[in-house]
């Protein structure tokens, strides 16, 4: 029942899915018994570094410029806004600050430079650092390592085939070659996905073949339940029900026995009796903070009082992995290449997202 393996089927993923309600749980949690301390649970801060803006036309996201969203926008933080927030994070309890920025892709330059900056900074203030900034390449995933990145975040986002219905701007086997040039450094996975978005169960189970098959498996896993913005072309999707999150979290722990699933966005649309169903069925990390990139987040007093109240503790950094070292600009033995890799732009027509965008053409012409 715990065995790692790397050749789970879609059909044995629907199973496991579909079993009956309390014995999914018990079978969840008594691999996540065998695997991490039941008690322990990793807390991350996820931070909008760059907001905004974003060319791409992920049907989930506030942050894609075609749609009308109400997101305020922001250019690159300093790396001593960077500082500030982290240093607020780690008094809070985080043990992980995760940097998004709004990017198709990383761009070798003055940006990316402060981006490796500010890693070298929160690495040196001993927490785990990750970035989400879009498709790497080989080189730049290097890069960050040699900053002292702990991990990198690329999510699938959904299966393969209804990704396509999600997202035309970009392929799934970027996806995929993302993750591919981010395993050839030792910098760690993670990589989840959204459910909610009007995918059918198959799809659920389709993502989790696509991440459980991966060697290794990765280090986190975020289940994010979608928040509908208004705006998005998502924006009429009906709340994930708790029983849905809870089968997914449960199932996702089985089929990849070590690797920390988190409890991501949509927390907020959840109880606390919801959230500690899902801490029994094997999450063991969570985003800490009011707010998830731009949508709403409980606050990190509510979830010391939900810890508290369930004699969880938070992880302490380092864990599961032994702080990567920090190699300061000057020394640096990796040169920037300046690459311009062709990323795929499928470019297909998916209805909903072109709706969105007419409707921010028409407003933006009044
Ligand atoms: S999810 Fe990322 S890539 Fe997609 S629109 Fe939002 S910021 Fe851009």
């Amino acid at each position: 029942m715990s065995e790692m393996r790397h050749n789970w089927t879609k059909e044995e993923i629907l199973e496991i899915y579909n079993k009956p309600f309390m014995e999914l749980l018990y079978e969840a949690a008594t691999v996540h018994r065998l695997h991490h301390d039941p008690n322990t649970v990793q807390v991350s801060t996820l931070l909008s570094i760059k907001t905004g803006g974003c060319s791409e036309d992920c049907g989930y996201c506030p942050q894609a410029a075609r749609y009308h969203t109400d997101i305020e926008g922001n250019d690159l933080m300093s790396v001593q806004q960077v500082k500030a927030q982290a240093l607020r994070a780690k008094s809070g309890g985080s043990s992980r600050v995760c940097m998004g920025a709004a990017w198709r892709n990383v761009k070798d330059g003055e940006e990316f430079d402060q981006v490796l900056e500010m890693v070298r900074t929160i690495n040196k203030l001993e927490m785990e650092v990750c970035c989400t900034l879009g498709m790497v390449t080989e080189n730049q995933a290097k890069r960050l390592a040699e900053a002292g990145l702990y991990a990198y975040n690329h999510n699938l986002d959904s299966s393969e085939e209804y990704y396509k219905e999600v997202i035309s701007t970009r392929g799934y086997q970027d996806r995929l070659d993302t993750i591919d040039n981010v395993r050839k450094t030792n910098v760690t996975v993670c990589s989840g996905g959204i459910i909610g978005m009007g995918e059918n169960i198959e799809d659920r189970a389709g993502m989790l073949v696509a991440l459980s098959t991966l060697n290794p498996q990765p280090e986190s896993t975020p289940i994010n339940a979608l928040v509908a913005v208004e705006g998005t072309p998502l924006e009429d999707q009906k709340p994930v029900s708790i029983w849905d999150m809870v089968r997914m979290v449960a199932t996702t722990r089985i089929v990849m026995p070590e690797t920390q699933v988190r409890l991501s966005a949509g927390r907020t649309q959840m109880t606390r009796e919801g959230q500690a169903m899902c801490f029994f069925a094997g999450a063991n990390s969570i985003f800490a903070g009011d707010k998830l990139l731009t949508t709403p987040n409980p606050d990190v007093d509510e979830d010391m009082k939900m810890f508290e109240l369930l004699g969880l503790k938070p992880q302490k950094p380092f864990t599961k992995k032994v702080q990567p070292a920090t190699v300061e600009a000057q020394d640096s033995q990796i040169e920037a290449l300046g690459e311009k890799p062709r990323w795929t732009r499928p470019e297909h027509k998916i209805e909903r997202n072109e709706a969105a965008r007419t409707v921010r053409k028409e407003a933006s012409q009044d």
